[in-house]
């Protein structure tokens, strides 16, 4: 079998990389800095030490190309890592395409997707600092669980406070929470000043990631430094990360004697697709030929609609203010099943590049999302998450421009993770009930009002 006809190409443990990749020494331009939210002055490692530990902060700031993994995380990634890399052969042959797909498997996590690649690192540096309680928040529920998931390995207690409508809709991600051993409660809720002023002005609010962070920043604010908050997307230390996804992919492409053309990500706040698509950065921009594609839904259009200016980060204004893509940080989205991309903001990286235009950035609405999804579900085998599913379509679209044109192009993804908790979502869609909901223009622009003033 010639070496690109290979269905999966594995890494050994050995290969696995002992360094994340920082993007921030690489990029066009360098960030605008982000700003304290009570006096817009320049954001202080002081300002942070309050919600993270002095590693983290560090690595927030840090501006060292590539930063070692310590020795126990690397033991830890090797419960799941590394992952494989998959030539969609089938989906291939399904669209009748000449190009060559392959997928980064990210599912194969015990809590199947990405998000334990941070989650374990965020538990882990905490630990070391003797912190032995977090914070945080979830929307789908799939931070909350890969968190959970981390402080259960590392022996520490967790509170996540999860998005009222996915609370309801997604019992299944709180119960892995809770067997795990963490608590998880609905937000809004009676148990913060910021959930019970929301509260008093809407009973029945169905909740944002906003809020939720707002309730879980609270927490470790008022805790005297015993309990950390711990966020799950858009900060730096977060993206780096992930990075060992794209790391890994760019030594399997190598294995397997490929080079790419496209890589595709859906992203919410940007960690997949960050750490997928940055180490392939650098040799963009040294000028191979490759398009860094990113893909949102259309009912929360952050890259597509949005200004890029400065933002908070949560509803009420506690979270660090940052120069990003944003609907504005009192966008409530309506609840689309794709949870996870649910986030009024962007990563400043992936803004920036997006800005730079070194990144593209496309919106779909979900109804075509999940027909690739189960396209996907009957070629390749594997039920997509939703969100994922977002990067399937725009796979399904790129194969498909090559069919037109007979080029053989390779178009390499990040399968974020599996929709096995998502079903409730493919029932809606299965059902004819999804609706394709598109953000209006009048609401960006009242949320828009509300930017920052400093
Ligand atoms: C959370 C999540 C996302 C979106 O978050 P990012 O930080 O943008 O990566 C995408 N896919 C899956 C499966 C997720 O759980």
């Amino acid at each position: 079998m010639a070496k690109d006809d290979e269905k999966k190409i594995f890494l050994t443990e050995d290969e696995m990389p002992r360094q994340w990749y920082n993007i921030n020494p690489d990029l066009p331009r360098p960030l605008d800095p982000p700003l304290n939210p009570q006096n817009g002055k320049p954001l202080t490692p002081e300002d942070l030490s309050i919600l993270f530990p002095m590693e983290l902060i560090k690595q927030e700031m840090s501006m060292e190309r590539f930063i070692d993994i310590p020795e126990e995380l690397l033991k830890i990634y090797r419960i799941w890592r590394p992952s494989p890399l998959v030539r969609a052969k089938e989906l291939e042959d399904f669209l009748g395409t000449p190009a060559r797909i392959y997928y980064k498997n990210e599912s194969v996590s015990p809590p199947g997707s990405h998000k334990p690649n941070t989650a374990v690192a965020q538990a882990y540096y905490n630990k070391m600092e003797g912190v032995k309680e977090l914070t945080t928040e979830t929307g789908a529920g799939q931070w909350g669980s890969a968190l959970s998931f981390a402080c259960s390995l590392l022996d520490m207690k967790l509170t996540v406070y999860m998005v009222r409508c996915s609370y309801d809709q997604k019992p299944y991600r709180k119960l892995m929470m809770k067997i795990w051993g963490a608590e998880c409660i609905a937000s809004p809720s009676g148990t913060t000043e910021s959930g019970r002023a929301i509260l008093k002005d809407d009973p029945d609010c169905s909740g944002s990631l906003g809020m939720a962070i707002s309730e879980a920043v609270e927490v470790a604010a008022k805790s005297g430094g015993k309990i950390k908050y711990s966020l799950g997307s858009v900060l730096n230390h977060v993206l780096m990360h992930q990075t060992i996804v794209g790391l890994e992919t760019k030594k399997q492409l190598e294995k397997a004697g490929v080079e790419p053309d496209i890589l595709i990500g859906c992203v919410g706040g940007g960690s997949n697709f960050a750490g997928f698509a940055f180490p392939f950065v650098p040799d963009k921009m040294a000028g191979r030929d490759i398009r860094i594609i990113a893909v949102e839904p259309i009912a929360c259009p952050t890259l597509t609609k949005g200004p890029f200016a400065y933002d908070y980060g949560d509803t009420a204004k506690m979270a660090p203010i940052a120069k990003m893509y944003t609907l504005g940080h009192d966008f409530v989205p309506k609840p689309i099943h794709a949870g996870g991309l649910r986030y009024h903001g962007m990563a400043p990286q992936v803004s920036l590049l997006v800005n730079e235009k070194i990144i593209e950035a496309v919106a779909l609405p979900q109804n075509p999302v999940f027909k690739a999804a189960v396209d996907f579900a009957n070629t390749e085998g594997i039920i997509p998450a939703p969100e994922t599913a977002h990067a399937i379509k725009t796979v399904v679209d790129e194969a498909l421009k090559c069919k037109e044109t007979g080029e053989e192009k390779v178009i390499v993804f990040n399968f974020s993770g599996h929709g096995h908790f998502d079903l409730g979502a493919y029932d809606a869609y299965m059902s004819g009930k999804l609706e394709d909901y598109e953000y209006p223009d009048e609401k960006i622009k009242e949320s828009l009002k509300n930017l920052p003033k400093f």
